[in-house]
Formats: C-alpha cells, sequence, structure tokens
C-alpha cells in the first residue's frame, strides 16, 4: 500500500462548485528506471495513478492544472450541461487501483473532447494512461493509449504553438519517434529521428533531446540487426 506516500487535500471543484477530495503524492518517492518515451517507473508506487483528479460529487475529471486555472466560461458552460444534469457520481478512493485510474483519465479524455480540448493535452492523457498499462503488463491497451498519443502529439506539432510549459516541439518529436518505435512503426520514427539528428539548431540549442535522438537511433539500427 501507498502508506506515506500520499495524503489527501480538499479543493472546490469549478463545475459543481462543491469541496472534493484529492490524493496527492508526495515528491520523495524512489526512482528504478526511465523509459526512451519519458515513462518514469518507481519503486513500488506509481504516481500517475493520481496525476488526474476526479470530483466525486460531478464526475469532472482533468489534471490538477485544469482545476486550479481560471477556465474559460464557454467550457463551464459545455460541462456544466453534461454534468449537472446526469448525476454522476464518482466515490472516492485514497488508494487508487489500475481500474480507478484508467477510469479516471477516460473522464478526462471524454471531458476534453467535449470542449475541443488542445491536443497536447489530450497527448499527455493518452501517453499517461498507456504507462500505467504498461506497467500492469497490458501490451493491448497500452498499445491503443499509445497510438492515440502519437497521433494526438503529431496534431499539436500542427496547430499548436511551442514550447508548451517546458516541452518543445524537438521534445514532442522526439517523443512521437519514441513511441512510433514502440508501436512498430519505425519507419515514422526514422522519419522524426532524423530531422532532429540532422538539424544543427537542435544539436546547439538542446543537446539532451539530440543525444536521446541518436541513442534511440542506435537502439533502432542495432534491433534491426537482430
Ligand atoms: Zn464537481
Amino acid at each position: 500500500m501507498a502508506v506515506g506516500k500520499t495524503f489527501v487535500v480538499e479543493k472546490v471543484c469549478p463545475i459543481c462548485e462543491k469541496k472534493f477530495r484529492v490524493v496527492k503524492t508526495r515528491s520523495r518517492i524512489m526512482v528504478v528506471k526511465r523509459d526512451d518515451d519519458a515513462c518514469i517507473h518507481y519503486a513500488d508506487f506509481n504516481p500517475y495513478y493520481y496525476t488526474i483528479w476526479v470530483c466525486e460529487h460531478c464526475g469532472f475529471a482533468a489534471d490538477e492544472k485544469t482545476f486550479t486555472t481560471k477556465m474559460p466560461d464557454r467550457h463551464l458552460v459545455i460541462l456544466r450541461a453534461v454534468l449537472l444534469t446526469k448525476n454522476i457520481k464518482i466515490p472516492f478512493t485514497e488508494e487508487r487501483t489500475l481500474g480507478n485510474a484508467s477510469t479516471a483519465f477516460r473522464l478526462a479524455l471524454k471531458f476534453l473532447d467535449l470542449i475541443h480540448g488542445k491536443s497536447s493535452k489530450k497527448a499527455k492523457y493518452a501517453h499517461q494512461l498507456a504507462w500505467i498499462y504498461r506497467e500492469a503488463g497490458d501490451w493491448d491497451q497500452e498499445k491503443e493509449f499509445l497510438t492515440k498519443a502519437a497521433e494526438n502529439y503529431e496534431d499539436a506539432l500542427m496547430r499548436e504553438s511551442f514550447p508548451i510549459g517546458e516541452l518543445t516541439d524537438n521534445a514532442v518529436m522526439y517523443l512521437v519517434a519514441a513511441i512510433c518505435h514502440r508501436i512498430g512503426d519505425d519507419k515514422k520514427a526514422t522519419t522524426y529521428l532524423s530531422r532532429l539528428i540532422s538539424d544543427k539548431g537542435v544539436r546547439e540549442r538542446e543537446p539532451r533531446i539530440h543525444d536521446k535522438a541518436r541513442d534511440l537511433w542506435g537502439d533502432m539500427r542495432a534491433g534491426r540487426k537482430k
């Protein structure tokens, strides 16, 4: 169990305006390893289970930033029309199961669709849900959400302006390549990796992305030879 790794706080839901409980994770949890697509594995605890907050009263689900940033009125109108008429109750659980966590992500993705939310956010949710299935060893579900993540990252590359927070367009191109390699689309992975590796600007300004792209390229070539 996650004893000492989480704590409960109360927040006010922007949709129903009631107080609801949120499980937050403490920062000191031990990292075991990092995958090439940025998934972090932690010792006997998975903080990705808790990245999506769910209001236990109305069922609204989203990440912390969405809950704590003022929401545009047009989004409130759409979400309230759906949530406040349906009486969705999602029971609060201090310790989430794989099922609870996946429901939270699926709801969050559904609400993003309703408000025509940003592809970069859909990509992030789908990517983290894929990581949850990775840890659980469910490849079919992992692959489904990796595919969704890659599609939405690519859409974000075309439509959104970068950087988004600390995420640069080159970092997203690298992520798409890493995901494509995992789901067996090495052709697309190669396209993005060769762009990153041959771009002098990336090498100079984002050497970490350049190095990661080189490493993944090397892994892919080694894999092909096997
Ligand atoms: Zn609510």
